[in-house]
């Protein structure tokens, strides 16, 4: 492998020690995109890798507020403003308590490439805070939002950053994030936020696409391998946004999704969360003040296994929605001894480095995240044209250009892996489609 790669990766290794999620998926990226270095000498000399690694900017804030009984709490924000090459910073807004700088660093970094990917002109950021929103009032997460936008608004703008929701942040946080932004600045600039209601500037389509584009992008994988979703199961982690997207897709496709999940167990449901009550009911319970999965076991009268995840379920499909490093090899060789063919993550980084190796040595077709859920951010993209243009369009409008979005990803991915000699490899395939995009525009841009 190329020495360059290897000496970039131990620096960045001897930089970063305290930043495990960061080093894995910079380790990840690197190692794949060594064939495209090694034949671009020149990419040494302009210090191309080393400036990959460092992002352009990082920005660490104090918010403070106070909860219902009056008492103060302080929290960390973040915005790590990783890759601005393409376009203006484009990422989530992550609030959970394993919130730190290396979980930020890691989404960021895999957030220049997955944006690349989709051919729109968006560079990479990501940001949050170690808040948790479990248990807090709806007047709790208002007022934890405007603490932090009056900080975070000095970093960002329609032309400069513009965050969208991830973990912990959907459509209400991403409305008093814009009421604190527009209070504060004093100006319409609706496109500083995405994910937004549809009444100021959302965009149709845009809750579902993030789970849609998963399968729209699982689509094509199956059109490649002559197959299709129709009568399989399908193993869902999660129950949030992702997770309600794809369960709605799986059913439409004629799939059925037999599982959900959280941080304290997996419900189990024989049937499918195949209705429009059970999908909707996920809803309802990501926006309940003590959100939990057994809310659907209780509901439902299925199942709940606590403390477990759900790859012990057999299935034909494994949906990962839920969060990183969930999957380790204990849950790799339940995929594999399933039988199963495909694992598409929804979710970011939810597998590690060697489970993705177990799983592909075994003949599974892994679509890694950057690719297969990269529809959230591109509809996003769509949302900041839309509020650009001061239009709305239909949701067949932006549900078809999801589909092409999504069908381009696959094709140019496959593409990338077969000519560089990795067959169908789609995780060689992304990282090296979308690195070379990146790499072109900071060769272009001159050094800094
Ligand atoms: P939500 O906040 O809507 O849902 C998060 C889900 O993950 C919940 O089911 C939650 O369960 C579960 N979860 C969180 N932490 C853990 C944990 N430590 N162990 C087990 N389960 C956990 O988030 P999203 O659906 O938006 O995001 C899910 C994943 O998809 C994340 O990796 C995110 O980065 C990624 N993603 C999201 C996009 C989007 O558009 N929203 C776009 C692209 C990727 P519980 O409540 O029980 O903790």
């Amino acid at each position: 492998m190329s020495t360059y790669v290897d000496r970039v990766i131990e620096e960045t290794r001897k930089k970063n020690p305290d930043q495990p999620e960061f080093l894995q998926t910079v380790t990840e990226v690197l190692t794949s995109v060594a064939p495209v270095v090694d034949a671009h000498p020149e990419y040494e000399k302009a210090a191309l890798l080393e400036r990959l690694v460092e992002p352009e900017r990082q920005v660490m804030f104090r918010v403070a507020w106070v909860d219902d009984e009056g008492k103060p709490h302080v929290n960390r924000g973040y915005r790590i403003q990783f890759n601005g090459a393409l376009g203006p910073y484009k990422g989530g807004l992550r609030f959970h308590p394993t919130v730190n700088l290396s979980i930020l660093k890691f989404l960021g970094f895999e957030q220049v490439f997955k944006n690349s990917l989709t051919t729109l002109p968006i560079g990479g950021g990501k940001g949050g805070s170690d808040f948790d929103p479990h248990g807090k009032s709806d007047a709790e997460i208002m007022r934890f939002c405007q603490a932090f936008m009056t900080e975070l608004q000095r970093h960002i703008g329609p032309n400069t950053d513009v965050p969208a929701g991830d973990i912990g942040v959907g459509g209400r946080e991403i409305g008093y994030l814009f009421g604190q932004y527009r209070r504060v600045r004093d100006s319409w600039d609706n496109g500083v936020l995405t994910g937004k209601p549809l009444t100021y500037g959302g965009s149709l389509i845009r809750p579902e696409a993030t789970g849609y584009g998963v399968l729209y992008y699982a689509k094509n994988v199956f059109a490649h391998e002559n197959d299709t979703l129709e009568g399989k199961t399908v193993v869902l982690s999660g129950y949030g946004n992702v997770a309600w997207g794809a369960a709605k897709k799986i059913a439409e496709m004629g799939g059925k999704a037999v599982t959900i999940s959280g941080h304290n167990g997996y419900v189990y449901d024989p049937d499918g969360i195949v209705t429009e009550e059970k999908i909707n009911y996920l809803l309802e319970m990501r926006a309940s003040k003590n959100a939990n999965v057994k809310m659907y076991a209780d509901k439902f009268g299925c199942q709940f296994f606590e403390g477990k995840k759900p790859y012990e379920v057999k299935a034909d499909v494994y949906i990962p929605c839920a969060t990183q490093n969930e999957v380790g090899m204990d849950e790799a060789k339940l995929i594999v001894d399933a039988g199963a063919k495909y694992y598409f993550e929804g979710a970011n980084m939810p597998a590690t480095n060697e489970a993705l190796a177990y799983l592909q040595e075994h003949g599974v077709i892994v679509g890694p995240a950057k690719a297969a859920n990269a529809g959230g951010v591109a509809v996003s993209a769509l949302e900041m044209s839309q509020n650009s243009e001061r239009l709305s369009w239909t949701s067949e409008e932006v549900d078809a250009k999801l589909n092409t979005i999504m069908t381009s990803i696959h094709d140019e991915s496959a593409k990338a892996a077969e000519k560089y000699g990795f067959g169908y490899d789609l995780i060689k395939g992304a990282n090296i489609a979308g690195f070379v995009k990146v790499a072109d525009a900071m060769m272009s841009q001159g050094l800094f």
